[in-house]
């Protein structure tokens, strides 16, 4: 079996899941057949309690997997579905343990962290290599932190068994006088030397290409050959990121290690798509959300616009707006927009801004786009400002006529890890539609996470106004809803987490040629 190990260095941060996704796309492109893994050294089971001020997104697979964000850029690059089975954390681990220890499972032992808790991360990792050419292991984390100590001992004895090649991502800073500073980087590679593993190559990430000389330097002090030290510079996207590595020669020198033969990779048609991201006609793009100020917690929404960008030669300029703030100033941030996005969240704090925020929309017909939560509040602003109701949330306004209510399966759950209505579920659509009329099918998959929908009681007072129920779950859950009036599109699916670079998502794609046409229209407008 064949692994590469990525470490990460000194500070996290430094992208090492646009690192693993790069390298397991070139092996890809070579015909190998590739699998990911990711340790995540928390003791959480999954991410998905955890806040996104303190975690960033919480990316769902399509089996339902709640996963760290690092999976959505795996799978944007790979463009492949990954099963939630590739996501192992410290929860998981010591949940299968403290499981097999009740059970007898190791009946008159002492069940310690060396042999019986690194034994169970190789198995898992080696099942996890089962029809796999290469598994790429990300290491969440830094080398040094307590939490992932146990997978790092995991891995040097993994090194031992099978053809293991180690990579650590480093960051060389580089001071007001230009010099490229490789200390931290020999401080870092003897820390993870005092834990058992030399590094096979090492990538550097800096805000620019290294000179030759710096490359020989931390060769020299850490134990590898120049060839096997890599740039990892600062790119105009991480998309970017593949074309670099292959100039570098990076996969050559994996295959080489690997013991397998060298083949070349069929990098054209990715080359030629990383030319078109975010070229074109500008069009301000608003999102209206509450966690603006983390911005990973909406990497997905980010991701999806600017693949959509390479196939619709638009250049988005995002506008990130905080719901809270259009509740305390009015609309005025959204004056200019092109186009306005109402993301997913939980909680009341924003709601009203964010209905705010669609009204501006409705009422100016700039084309929006609604996800998860926006299209609930896109139907609670139908509901108030065209049916005249007084209506609202269940999530937030008990008092209100619910709209929006829980989901009659959820009412009672004692558990809330783990027990959203998620994944891949099948949605109907309705010809003639926005909705139709993006994905050209009838049939399409799209992933969940949430408990609250459209309440059904009140969908044909809705419709008897306008609104257009255009997608149906075969449960029976109000899927996808639109205006007549003007672009208006909503669904209570994650439409972002299925956007690929090679595979833009359709409503993103039709929501992007709507902002086009909408500032195209607006100029028109001027000229005449
Ligand atoms: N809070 C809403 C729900 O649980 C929306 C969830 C979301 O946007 N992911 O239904």
């Amino acid at each position: 079996m064949r692994f590469l190990v990525l470490v990460g260095s000194i500070m996290s941060g430094l992208g090492k899941g646009i690192a693993s996704a790069s390298i397991a796309k070139l092996l890809k492109m070579r015909g190998l057949k590739v699998g990911m893994v990711k340790f995540d050294g928390y003791l959480n089971v999954d991410c998905g309690t955890m806040n996104p001020f303190r975690h960033g997104e919480v990316f769902v697979l399509q089996d339902g997997s709640e996963v760290d964000m690092d999976f959505g850029t795996y799978e944007r690059f790979l463009n492949e579905d990954i099963k939630g089975s590739a996501s192992i954390t410290g929860g998981k681990i010591f949940k299968k343990i403290i499981e097999k220890e009740r059970k007898g499972g190791y009946l008159g032992e002492d069940v310690q962290f060396v042999p019986h808790l690194t034994r169970e991360i190789k198995n898992w990792v080696k099942k996890e290599a089962e029809g796999k050419d290469v598994v790429i292991i990300e290491v969440g984390g830094t080398v040094g932190d307590l939490e992932n100590g146990y997978f790092l001992e995991a891995m040097r004895q993994l090194k031992a068994e099978e053809e293991v090649v180690v990579a650590q991502l480093t960051y060389v800073p580089i001071t007001a006088n230009g010099e490229e500073k490789t200390k931290p980087t020999q401080h870092a590679t003897r820390l993870l030397q005092s834990i058992g593993l030399q590094p096979d190559i090492i990538i550097c990430r800096a805000e620019r290409n290294l000179k030759k000389e710096t490359k020989r330097k931390i060769a020299l002090y850490c134990n590898v050959r120049e060839e096997d030290v890599f740039n990892d510079p600062k790119l105009e996207s991480v998309y970017h990121l593949p074309l670099i590595f292959e100039k570098e020669g990076v996969c050559k020198r994996i295959l080489a290690k690997l013991g397998l033969k060298y083949r070349a990779a069929n990098i054209k048609q990715w080359a030629n798509l990383t030319k078109r991201i975010n070229k074109g006609e500008r069009v301000e793009i608003a999102i209206v959300g509450k966690y603006i100020s983390v911005k990973d917690a909406y990497a997905s929404v980010k991701e999806a616009i600017m693949h959509a960008t390479a196939y619709t030669r638009a250049k988005a300029v995002l506008k990130w707006i905080e719901a809270e703030r259009i509740e305390k100033e009015g609309v005025r941030a959204l004056r200019g927009c092109k186009g306005i996005l109402v993301p997913g969240g939980f909680g009341k704090r924003g709601i009203e801004g964010k209905i705010k925020a669609v009204e501006f929309a409705r009422k100016n017909k700039i084309p929006f786009l609604g996800l998860c939560l926006g299209m609930q509040l896109m139907a609670v602003e139908f509901a108030r400002n065209v049916c005249g109701m007084e209506a609202s949330s269940s999530e937030f306004d008990k008092a209100k006529i619910p709209i929006v209510d829980l989901l009659p399966e959820q009412r009672g759950l004692s558990q809330l890890g783990g027990t959203m209505r998620k994944g891949a579920i099948k949605i109907i659509l309705k010809e003639n539609t926005l909705a139709f009329n993006a994905y050209k099918s009838k049939e399409i998959y799209e992933r969940h996470r949430h408990r609250y929908a459209l309440n059904r009681e009140y969908l044909p007072e809705l419709e008897k106004k306008g609104l257009v129920v255009s997608g149906m779950s075969s449960d029976g859950v109000a899927e996808i809803i639109e205006w007549k009036t003007s672009f208006g599109i909503a669904t209570q699916a994650h439409a972002e987490f299925t956007s690929r670079f090679e595979r833009p998502a359709p409503l993103f794609v039709a929501f992007l040629k709507a902002a086009l046409e909408f500032k195209l229209k607006g100029k028109e407008a001027k000229n005449n």
